[in-house]
């Protein structure tokens, strides 16, 4: 078996980054990907009314170095939403003002700080329980956790105040101009005809002699295998067991997350804005396409499993959409058509990503190691920016210097 050749499986940002790196080192790289398109879960398309919407993917953030850096070498233009990602005004619970809120995110900081590795045992929400600010900022917070981590705040480690702690206080935020999806496509595009699209994987065996994976259109041979799927997919078969036990244990330590997504077609010319809904862990922003104006549709995110089966986002939006037009009466919604996003019934997603529990802290450092003929990618195998386009570029760039050390591995990640 030629010892420079790989097969990819995956064609989202973690698998076609590593097959770029691979291919620009000189490897012979074949990528395949299960759905009839590339992106995986960022995945932008268009609402009748020309609205561009993110059904996956959206917010980037001045820190993702990696993802910036990538857009800027593909020559892809992020806009200026005119909002910030992480500034929500929280609504429905007990009164708060953006004083209280301030001294709550100081407060935030210095609790999460002195938590250490106790971040890891305890909850949230007994994290919260201890933090020294009003109660309407108690509620907010563990509504904007629920809400992005994707599960209850009993059932999520403290760890995850982190990106709560570190958010900056006044930024506007940036997407990808033309879609989430855009270097995924424009990778694609480099790689040609070694990304072959609507071809699932079946079956894979390793041996000394090499890698043969089984496709729904035949089979592949390679002396390397890279898995660039998201975790409840890997865990899986035929997947699973080519990890070794300790591996798979580590893969399997995870949450996984639920959230959905809201899109309402909107008319008129709102400023752009973020509300959280604190009895309902769903946020819903307007926001700026660039220097175009406003983009017309309200969107939403909602976490969470019990939150998703309260706004009944498995019929449809209109529960949803209905009950965000209480929240925002000021804005003309066409409620009557509303649409969801869901990602645990994708049978190449099965959740959006994954989440610390209280007390199982996953041995994460084994997933970004190679094992003999096999590496990993993915984003949930990412130490900084698991859940993030940031940290699937990242594994991406690791798996592929596993693979071959003359490639770099991430540089130090900010967060
Ligand atoms: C609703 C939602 C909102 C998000 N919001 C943001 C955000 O605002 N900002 C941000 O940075 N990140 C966000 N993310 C996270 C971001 O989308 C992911 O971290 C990133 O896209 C994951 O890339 P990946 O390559 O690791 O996995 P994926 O994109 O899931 O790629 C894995 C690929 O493997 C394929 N596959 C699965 N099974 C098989 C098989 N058997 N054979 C072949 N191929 C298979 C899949 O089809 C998929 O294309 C969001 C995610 C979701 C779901």
């Amino acid at each position: 078996m030629e010892p420079h050749t790989a097969i990819v499986v995956g064609a989202g940002f973690s698998g076609l980054i590593a097959a770029e790196a691979l291919v620009n080192a000189g490897w012979d790289v074949t990528v395949l990907e299960a759905r009839d398109r590339v992106g995986g879960r960022a995945w932008t398309d268009r609402l009748p009314n020309g609205a561009l919407i993110e059904r996956g993917a959206e917010w980037v953030e001045d820190v993702q170095v990696e993802l910036l850096g990538l857009c800027q070498r593909l020559d892809i233009a992020l806009a200026r939403t005119g909002m910030s990602y992480h500034h929500r005004t929280p609504v429905g619970g007990p009164p708060v003002t953006e004083e209280e809120l301030a001294a709550g995110r100081a407060a935030l900081r210095t609790l999460f700080a002195d938590l250490g590795d106790e971040a890891y045992a305890i909850s949230v929400a007994e994290a919260i329980e201890r933090l020294d600010a009003v109660e309407g900022a108690k509620v907010a917070f563990r509504a904007r956790i629920e809400c992005t981590s994707g599960a209850p705040a009993t059932e999520l480690a403290a760890w995850h105040l982190l990106h709560l702690a570190s958010a900056p206080e006044h930024v506007d935020s940036p997407r990808i101009a033309t879609g989430s999806d855009a270097p995924t496509r424009a990778l694609a595009a480099l790689l040609g005809d070694r990304v072959r699209l609507s071809e699932p994987v079946q079956a894979v065996s390793v041996t000394a002699a090499g890698v043969t994976v089984r496709s729904s259109q035949g089979e592949h041979a390679a002396a390397h295998l890279v898995l660039a799927l998201p975790q409840p997919i890997v865990v899986q078969e035929p997947f699973g067991s080519l990890l070794p036990p300790a591996v798979l244990a580590a893969a399997s330590a995870f949450g996984v997350s639920h959230a959905a997504k809201l899109f309402v077609p909107l008319a008129g010319n709102p400023e752009p804005s973020a509300v959280l809904d604190t009895r309902r862990d769903y946020w819903v922003w307007t926001a700026n396409q660039g220097d175009d104006g406003l983009r017309p549709v309200l969107a939403g995110f909602a976490g969470s499993k019990p939150m998703l089966e309260l706004l009944e986002v498995e019929r449809g939006g209109s529960t949803w959409a209905r009950s965000v037009a209480e929240v925002r009466p000021d804005l003309d919604l066409d409620v009557d058509n509303a649409g969801t996003q869901t990602w645990a019934d994708d049978p190449y997603a099965q959740g959006i990503y994954t989440h610390v529990r209280p007390g199982n802290r996953p041995d994460d450092a084994l997933l970004r190691q190679r094992y003999g003929r096999l590496v990993l990618a993915g984003e949930f195998t990412d130490d900084v920016w698991s859940g993030f386009m940031e940290g699937a570029i990242r594994s991406g760039q690791r798996a592929a210097h596993l693979l071959d050390p003359s490639l770099p591995p991430p540089a130090a990640a900010q967060h």
